[in-house]
Order: structure tokens, then sequence, then C-alpha cells
């Protein structure tokens, strides 16, 4: 942990003030060659905590890769303290076959924490959690909606995670919510590791979206910042704007199969009755209202143009005050317009 003076990956060790990349080998694929995940160490000379990034759990979700990509190279690193340990891919294999699951169709979010012996997904978590989860003191994991089902940036916190709650706070994304936790996932290891973590949720699959970048990439400083790896802005203070933290969540599903139109986008307040879109037929006999029946703000969306029954169509967080949600969604985006405070 953070008193160490050594940090160990892969056999390589990093003194404070020492960074480089570690090659960690994770098995081999169906071409007969290895297959490594690539982890970079950044160590200061200060001390301070430990700092885990992640991205590309799902091989097919980018938006997270690519803000690491650019936070490593971000002059504003140079007065890090402390230690980042940055996996942009964690799951090589995946990302190689632009896929969200492991060759053998299994997710490597329900795999942790792993078995040495087990399959290739269970093998890669073993050595994940051997490797770097244990190194670590806080953990931020990046991830992004399905094919055509983009999210609002948002934060996941695990239930009673109260330094992630702070974390949270720190990141100042548009909504804030706590999600139950899976088994396998990579959230319940941080939990059973006593790590506070983060999960980020924003954009889709495949996309990068310039928003949800910035977003990320701010939302990475500010954390740094309130865990104090990185001094203060110097650029004058942003308007202070109270953290909208979300109830809970729940999906409005297709009444009906058919063609769906939307009428409502993402940041949308919504009460019990508001109409979300429609259902039709192809022969333009019938259409079906979408209705909202909980008050909140729309945060994930299907965007395909037809649906089965029963699909999920939009995801709402749910507020009781949905209009001053709205507004506080649209001041989010606002402001990360105004400032252009240098992110690299
Ligand atoms: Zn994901």
């Amino acid at each position: 942990m953070s008193g160490q003076n050594i940090i160990s990956i892969g056999g390589q060790s990093f003194r404070p003030g020492e960074k480089g990349g570690v090659e960690l080998p994770i098995g081999s694929l169906i071409d007969y060659q290895a297959v490594t995940m690539s982890v970079h160490v950044r160590r200061s000379r200060k001390e301070g905590p430990t700092l885990l990034l992640t991205a590309g759990i799902h091989g097919d979700e980018l938006i997270g890769v690519e803000i690491l990509r650019r936070l490593v190279k971000s002059r504003r690193l140079q007065s890090l303290r402390g230690t980042l340990i940055v996996v942009p891919v964690v799951n090589m294999p995946a990302f190689l076959s632009r896929s969200r699951y492991l060759p053998d169709r299994r997710d490597l979010n329900r795999l942790f924490p792993g078995s040495p012996d087990g399959s290739l997904g269970g093998r890669l978590a073993a050595t994940f959690v051997d490797e770097i989860v244990s190194a670590s003191d806080y953990a931020i994991d990046f991830h992004a909606g399905a094919v055509a089902r983009p999210n609002l940036p948002q934060i996941r916190i695990s239930p009673g995670d109260e330094k992630g709650l702070e974390m949270a706070k720190a990141f100042k994304p548009p909504v804030i919510m706590e999600t139950g936790l899976r088994d396998g996932s990579l959230r319940s290891t941080f939990v059973k590791n006593g790590i506070p973590s983060l999960l980020y949720e924003a954009s889709e699959a495949y996309r990068l979206d310039p928003a949800s970048v910035r977003y990320g990439l701010r939302g990475v400083f500010s954390v740094m910042q309130h865990l104090e790896m990185l001094p203060p802005s110097r650029v004058q203070k942003e308007p202070k704007s109270r953290t909208m933290v979300a109830s809970g969540t729940t999906w409005v599903r297709a009444p009906q199969g058919g063609l769906l139109t939307s009428l409502v986008d993402l940041g949308k307040g919504v009460n019990p009755g508001t109409k979300l879109g429609h259902v039709g037929d192809p022969f333009g006999r019938h259409e079906t209202p979408v209705v909202s029946d909980v008050e909140g703000v729309v945060i994930g969306i299907n965007r395909e143009a037809t649906a089965d029954e029963g699909d999920a169509l939009f995801h709402i967080a749910t507020f009781r005050n949905p209009e001053r949600a709205e507004a506080h969604i649209l001041r989010s985006e606002e402001i990360l317009e105004e400032h252009t405070d240098p992110l690299t």
C-alpha cells in the first residue's frame, strides 16, 4: 500500500520517482501468440496514495481507453504526489476482437477475483487482482453503454462506500448513483479489498464523444486533487453546483413491439405521465405511447429504431425534483464548456 517504498508489478520494481511500463503475461490466443496486459506505473518522489485507473474491461468500450491515453501524456502529472497505476486495456483479448466479451463469450466483469487455473478470463482476472489491485489504495474504472445505448456521463458507487462518495463528489459528474454489487465484478473485488472506487459510465460502445472524454479527464484530475495527488487548480474556482445523487434507477420498457421514435434526449427531466416516445406498427395502423411512470432524469437511451415488446428503452435515474436535476445537468455541461483549463 502507500507506505511501502517499493511497488513490484510483474517482477518489476518501482521506487519513488520511477516510472515505466510492465507487460504482464496473461496467456496465449489461437494464433499461438502471447497476449499481455500493458500497465503504466508512475511514481512521484513525494509520498502519497496509489490510485489505480482502468478501462477496457469490456473490449468495445473505448471512452476510458481514450481518457487514459490522454491522461498518461498530460503535463499535469509532473506535479504528481504518490503513485498512478494505469491500465488502459484490461481485457486485451476482447479489445483485439472488438468485442465486449472474452473469446469464450464470457464477461470478464463476472469473473473476478479469478482463478490462476481457470479459463483465460479467470487467469487474467487473477493476475490483475494479485499484481495490480493488491498494490492500490483507490480506483476508478471506466465503462460505456452498449452499442446504440449511450449513457449520460455518470458515476456509480458501491453501497456504503463513504470515501467513494467523497471521490464521486470531487469528480463532479452530472449524476451520481449508488448501484448494487454483482458477483464477480471488479467493483465487488474492490469492496472486499477495502479499496474506495468509482465506476464512470459515459457514451456508448465503439464511440468517443468529446464531452464524455472531457468529463472523464477533468474528473480524474479533480479526484487526484481531492486525494492531494495534485495541487489545487490555479485557474478560477468553478462555481459551486449541487451534486445530484440519484435515489435509484429504473428502465422504461417497450409496451409493444414496433418502430421506435424517441421524443426525449439524455439529461431530460421527466415526471410520471411524461411521454418519452412511441412505438408504431410498420403499416401505419397503430401507435403506442411510451410513458414514464417515475420522476427523474433520462441517463440512458436505446437509439435503435426497432424494439421488441419488453426491450429496455429509457434508463431513468430517480430524483424527487426532476426539473432541478435537469437544470443541474445543463449547468454542468455549461461549466464544462466554459472551463478550457489546461487538461494536458
Ligand atoms: Zn462495461
